[in-house]
């Protein structure tokens, strides 16, 4: 007898701690790993964010609980700035609610909109989160075939109509983690009319929206006509404001879909603490210079990581947004033995593509939230590695 829950016990195992207690091991050896596989912005939350959390916290009147929905004001700026950016209009009140970070509205939302053994579209590779929330809810992950030789866009005509007739929700994530694809408006309405055709909701996750590069703009799945019939889409500060502690995002979109997660939350949560509701605020208001200079040195980092792959004769594609490299593993060896090795030998953690579904085989992915020296280390451990060096002594602290 166990007191863990069926569900809890059948989860799939998670990758990245069978790396995380190698990195300690060779650690404790005093070997000096360098961690390519963190999904967290390396540098600060811009000063202007976090004076606007001081001046609050100190106020008593913030100290109380916050509106389940979030405050009015945070609805409001997330409004204007689906307004500004997507010349998308939104209602506060019935389609923005705030969220404790996108993630915990993405599980959430599970057990808003799916009934047990109901399916979910789920992109492979794909976010290992999206896979435990359907678990957890009991319903059935089905995954949703994406296209690598067409930048990952979905390969509707490969699915299954027995499997899509038990389905009732898909989960798409552009810009993407881990694959960095991008995608224009075509991919979001050939979206939009499937889900219609097949009754089928959608969640449309652009945590790295903002994160793009040069003049490319990720698109919002609700500028699709009538989008917001079939469709929600997350975003959180997390990634594109250096602020993945503050724990602050927000859904948009179907009324319906947000009105029974605001349900369900209501029972789980209460909102987020007052002066970081503000601070969010004051961040949505700002002119996004700050998200630039964060993407600019993103995409530095992300030259000189990839003109050091290509010199290894490593395949990899320069993405138009988010700060992973989605790279091939040379030679035949499967993802986890090349990661495995890469760790061992040359004390760097990449993440193998298996982590992100069974698609994910053959391709590996490297975080760039390092600081830029670091990086550069990393570059130079990786090409002795792929020479046939191993990690020599002067690697060791
Ligand atoms: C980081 C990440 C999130 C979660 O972001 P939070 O808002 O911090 O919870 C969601 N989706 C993807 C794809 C991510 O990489």
């Amino acid at each position: 007898m166990s007191y863990a829950s069926k569900q809890v016990q059948s989860l799939p195992p998670y990758l990245f701690s069978v790396f995380h207690e190698k990195k300690k091991r060779l650690q404790a050896k005093g070997v000096d790993v360098i961690d390519l596989g963190i999904g967290a912005p390396d540098l600060p939350t811009p000063e202007f964010i976090v004076e606007r959390l001081k001046s609050e916290a100190i106020k008593p009147e913030n100290h109380k609980y916050a509106p389940y929905a979030g405050t009015q004001a945070f609805r409001e700026a997330v409004a204007a700035f689906y307004q500004k950016q997507y010349n998308v209009k939104l209602d506060p009140n019935k389609e923005v609610l705030t969220l404790i970070g996108s993630k915990e509205g993405i599980a959430h939302m599970m057990y808003a909109v799916i009934d047990p053994g109901d399916g979910v579209l789920i992109p492979d590779p794909g976010y290992p989160v999206y896979d435990s929330a359907v678990h957890l809810a009991n319903g059935k992950g089905i995954p949703l075939p994406l296209d690598p030789d067409r930048g990952y866009v979905p390969m509707f005509d490969l699915m299954d109509k027995r499997e899509l007739k038990k389905a009732k929700l898909m989960l798409l994530n552009y810009p993407s983690n881990p694959t960095g694809a991008t995608v224009e408006m075509d991919t979001f309405l050939e979206a939009v009319l499937f889900a219609k055709k097949h009754n089928l909701c959608i969640a449309q996750d652009a945590a790295y929206g903002l994160v793009t590069f040069d003049d490319y703009q990720a698109p919002s799945i609700l500028q699709v006509p009538g989008a917001k019939e079939v469709a929600v889409e997350f975003g959180s500060l997390s990634k594109s404001f250096n602020m993945t502690g503050w724990r602050i995002g927000y859904v948009v979109g179907n009324e319906e879909i947000i009105r029974a997660l605001s349900i369900v939350k209501s029972n789980m949560d209460t909102g987020q603490f007052l002066p970081i509701q503000k601070a969010g605020v004051t961040a949505l208001q700002s002119d996004f210079s700050a998200v630039r200079n964060n993407n600019d040195i993103y995409q530095k980092r992300m030259e000189t990581m990839l003109e050091a792959l290509w010199d290894m004769g490593i395949q990899a594609e320069k993405p138009r947004g988010t700060f992973f490299i989605w790279a091939k593993v040379p030679g035949q060896e499967s993802s986890k033995a090349f990661a495995e090795k890469m760790l061992e030998e040359a004390g760097v953690i990449i993440t193998p593509g298996t982590a992100f579904g069974e698609q994910g085989e053959g391709f590996f992915r490297i975080s760039l939230s390092v600081p830029t020296k670091r990086l550069s280390e990393a570059v130079q451990r990786m090409k002795t590695f792929q020479a046939g060096g191993r990690l020599d002594d002067s690697k060791k602290t």
